[in-house]
């Protein structure tokens, strides 16, 4: 076990309070699953984070990085090597004119409201999606038309080795719901956005509307991992699910909401087998009766 490693010790004497062994990853995800990880880490500071991912690197000790885990997946069985939360500590947030510096850590929804606060248009759009900016930057996170790589100008980046390094937004590969960091082993530590002067009420009446509206939409109530597939082109994953009958499907604990399609809840003690069969059913399902293949849009973490 890795928790009875000089390694753990190590990490336990440079960042007391901050590691811990055989957390259960469920207390960390939206879904509300997930099995222990060997060892986690919630860095209080980006230099904690850089030391961390030194050592992690050094000794050759698989990595996981989660912010908010409000889009993964953690299998039943849990996480091997060390999972790094980038969450409270690195969540700094500042405003300089109409640019925005957030740390990955800080709720996308924190950024929102300082936007908002200061007179500043540009983030109505993610009114309501749960995640970290680290997050958001990765998956390319979106809502109603906008993703926020209309925003982003440039990140600051951590190498597996402990090397910050900066990318500017054309450096990076941006799609709906992904990009080209999904495939690098860098941490996002921080990004620079810009917006734009708006007035602030009306960027509060837009923001909530989009907010009253996923109200309705959207089984909030329970935990979930917002939508389970990605829309393919010309449309949507709730749609094609709904029309194939499967709405209110349930595997164990795990059930395909009836009140949106694409978005799978956790009736209580749902585990991560009960959600990948289900996914798996969809997508063969709305496969054979439309001929279209749905492609996750959350992602399974983990070793
Ligand atoms: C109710 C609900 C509604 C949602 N609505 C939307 C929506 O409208 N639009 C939308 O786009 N999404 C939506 N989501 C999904 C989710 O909130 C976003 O994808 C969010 O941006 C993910 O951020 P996170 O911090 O939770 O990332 P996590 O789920 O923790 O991680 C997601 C991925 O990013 C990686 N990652 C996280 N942080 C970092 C980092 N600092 N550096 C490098 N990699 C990192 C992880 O390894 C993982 O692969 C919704 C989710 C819920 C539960």
């Amino acid at each position: 076990m890795l928790a009875d490693t000089t390694v753990y010790q190590e990490m336990l004497r440079a960042l007391p309070g901050r590691v811990s062994a055989g957390e259960p990853m469920k207390e960390h995800t939206s879904w509300r699953i997930g099995g222990p990880a060997d060892v986690f880490v919630q860095p209080a500071n980006r230099e904690e984070l850089r030391l961390v991912v030194a050592h992690v690197n050094q000794w050759g000790i698989p990595l996981t990085i989660i912010g908010a885990g409000t889009n993964i997946l953690v299998p039943d069985e849990g996480i091997r090597g060390v999972v790094v939360k980038v969450g409270s500590g690195l969540d700094r947030i500042s405003l300089q004119e109409h640019m925005i510096v957030a740390e990955s850590g800080a709720r996308l929804s924190r950024v929102a409201a300082a936007a908002r606060d200061a007179g500043l248009g540009g983030f109505e759009f993610s009114s309501g999606i749960p995640g970290n900016i680290g997050g958001a930057v990765v998956m390319n996170a979106g809502a109603n038309g906008v993703s926020i790589q209309a925003r982003l100008k440039k990140i600051l980046l951590l190498s597996p080795a402990g090397h910050f390094s900066i990318k500017t937004k054309d450096e990076i590969d941006f799609g709906y719901r992904t990009s080209s960091l999904q495939k690098d082993s860098s941490i996002v530590v921080e990004a620079l956005f810009s917006c734009f002067q708006k007035d602030k009420d009306r960027i509060k009446q837009e923001m909530d509307a989009f907010n009253r509206r996923r109200k309705k939409t959207q089984p909030l109530h329970y935990p979930c991992a917002g939508s389970i597939f990605k829309n393919p082109p010309g449309d949507t994953a709730g749609r094609l699910i709904e029309a194939a009958g499967l709405k209110g499907t349930r595997i164990g604990d795990a059930q395909i909401s009836t009140l949106h399609a694409n978005f799978i809840i956790n009736l209580g003690a749902a585990t991560a087998r009960d959600i990948m069969m289900l996914v798996e059913k969809t997508r063969e399902l709305v496969l054979e009766r439309f001929g279209i293949e749905l492609k996750p849009e959350v992602k399974v973490v983990g070793y």
